[in-house]
C-alpha cells in the first residue's frame, strides 16, 4: 500500500483550516500547527462578507466569483447553518451616479445584481428606518463567522484522524537540495512531504532556513459584536456610513474602516460607540445595541493587494496561501491548493496570484 503524503499546515484560520480540510479529503495525513488560538487571528475579527462585488481586475473577479459558488456548495460537505447565512447584500456605500456605475460594472461582468428602489428596499428590510433612494441587491452573497467555519473544519479533521496542535509555533523550514523534508517548531522537528504557510498577517515574518518572505501592507479594521436581538435585518447591509449583518444567533456584527488604518488618535471604545450609534440610527429598534466585543483586527494584505497562493520557487513542497478577503476565498483556495499539492493539478484561476511574482 502507498504511504499517505504527510502535509503540515501552519495557521488555523479559515485559510489554513480550508487547505487542511481539503488535503484530508484527498487522502493526506494532515497536521495543523497554531501558535496562538485555534480559529485564526484575522478570522476571529473579520466582518465575514462573502462576495465578488469588489475586484480590481478581471482575473480577481473570476477567482472571487468562483469562490462565492464554492462556498455555497460547501454545505454539501459540512453543516454550517450556525455560522454562515446566504441572504444576499444590499449595498449603498455610494449613491447617485457612483452607485449606478458600480451597478453597471457588476452587470457587465455578468454578476447577478439588481438595482432596487426605496419601496423595494423597504419591503426587503422592514426594520430599516433610514432607507436610501436606491441600493444594489446581490442575491448570491452571504456572510460567515469565519473562525467558527475554521473550527468546524478542524473538528472534522481531528475526528477523521488529522492532528490539530494549538500553542505550537513554526520556527523554520528544513530542505535538502531545494526540497522540503521537515519543519522546525518550538516543540521539535516534524517530518513532512508538503507544507502550507497560511500564516495570515504574519506572512512577512522571517523563518529559519527559508530565504523568502512576503512583503505585506496589513491594515486594521474595527469589528463590534452586539448581544443577541430578535430578528431585525435580512441582508448584509453595506450602507453609506456603516456595515452590519445579523448572525444566526441574533447578534449583530458591525464594522467600518474597510480600506484604511485605524486613526491613532481614536480610542477604540469611542469609535465602537460611534459605530453602534450610526447603526442604531438606521434601524427601528425597540432596544439598545449592547456591545459584547470590540476587536481591532489586522487584515492580511500582500503588498500588491492580491492573494498569494502556490508553491514557492526554490522550495519544492513549500506552499503559501495568504490573502485579504480570505473569508470569501477560503473554501475555493483550499480545494485548488490541495489539488495542486496532492494531485499536481494547476488551476488557471490561480495563474495571476502566484508567489513567484515576489521572488528576487
Ligand atoms: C476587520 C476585518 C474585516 C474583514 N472583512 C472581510 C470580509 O468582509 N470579507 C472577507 O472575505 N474577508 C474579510 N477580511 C479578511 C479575512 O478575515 C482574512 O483574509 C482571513 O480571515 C485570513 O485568514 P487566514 O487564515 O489567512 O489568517 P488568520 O485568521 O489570521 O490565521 C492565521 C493564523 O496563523 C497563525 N500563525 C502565524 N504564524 C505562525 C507560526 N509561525 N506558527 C504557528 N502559527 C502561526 C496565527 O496565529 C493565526 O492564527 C476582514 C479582516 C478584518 C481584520
Amino acid at each position: 500500500m502507498r504511504k499517505k503524503p504527510k502535509v503540515v499546515v501552519v495557521g488555523s484560520g479559515i485559510i489554513g483550516a480550508s487547505v487542511a480540510f481539503s488535503c484530508l479529503n484527498l487522502g493526506a495525513e494532515v497536521v495543523v500547527l497554531e501558535q496562538t488560538k485555534l480559529g485564526g487571528a484575522a478570522s476571529s475579527s473579520s466582518f465575514g462578507w462573502i462576495n465578488a462585488s469588489f475586484a480590481e481586475t478581471p482575473a480577481y473577479f473570476k477567482l472571487r466569483n468562483a469562490a462565492v459558488h464554492a462556498f455555497r456548495n460547501l454545505k454539501e460537505e459540512i453543516d454550517l447553518n450556525d455560522s454562515v447565512r446566504w441572504r444576499g447584500t444590499l449595498w449603498w456605500e455610494d449613491s447617485g451616479l457612483e452607485l449606478k456605475k458600480q451597478f453597471s460594472d457588476l452587470v457587465e461582468r455578468g454578476y447577478t445584481a439588481k438595482l432596487l428602489n426605496k419601496d423595494e428596499i423597504k419591503s426587503r428590510e422592514p426594520n430599516l428606518k433610514d432607507v436610501p433612494k436606491e441600493a444594489i441587491y446581490t442575491p448570491f452573497e452571504g456572510a460567515a463567522e469565519a473562525d467558527r467555519v475554521a473550527l468546524a473544519m478542524l473538528n472534522i479533521l481531528s475526528n477523521q484522524g488529522g492532528k490539530v496542535i494549538e500553542g505550537c509555533k513554526l520556527e523554520g523550514v528544513n530542505s535538502k537540495k531545494g526540497r522540503l523534508f521537515s519543519v522546525q517548531t518550538d516543540i521539535g522537528e516534524i517530518f513532512c512531504d508538503k507544507l502550507t504557510l497560511a500564516t495570515g498577517a504574519a506572512a512577512q515574518n522571517v523563518l529559519l532556513g527559508f530565504d523568502w518572505t512576503l512583503p505585506m501592507k496589513n491594515r486594521q479594521g474595527l469589528i463590534v459584536q452586539t448581544s443577541p436581538l430578535p430578528k431585525l435585518i435580512n441582508h448584509v447591509l453595506m450602507t453609506n456610513d456603516v456595515h452590519f449583518k445579523q448572525n444566526a444567533d441574533g447578534t449583530l456584527t458591525v464594522g467600518e474602516i474597510f480600506n484604511g488604518e485605524l486613526n491613532k488618535n481614536k480610542v477604540a471604545l469611542d469609535l465602537a460607540t460611534d459605530v453602534l450609534l450610526r447603526t442604531s440610527r438606521k434601524l427601528a429598534l425597540s432596544e439598545k445595541l449592547i456591545p459584547t466585543s470590540i476587536k481591532i483586527g489586522t487584515r492580511p494584505v500582500p503588498i500588491d493587494g492580491f492573494p498569494v497562493i502556490g508553491e514557492v520557487e526554490g522550495y519544492k513542497g513549500v506552499y503559501v496561501a495568504v490573502m485579504h478577503s480570505g473569508v470569501t476565498l477560503a473554501p475555493l483556495v483550499g480545494q485548488l491548493l490541495a489539488s495542486e499539492m496532492l494531485k499536481t493539478s494547476q488551476s488557471p484561476l490561480l495563474e495571476d496570484f502566484r508567489p513567484n511574482r515576489f521572488t528576487k
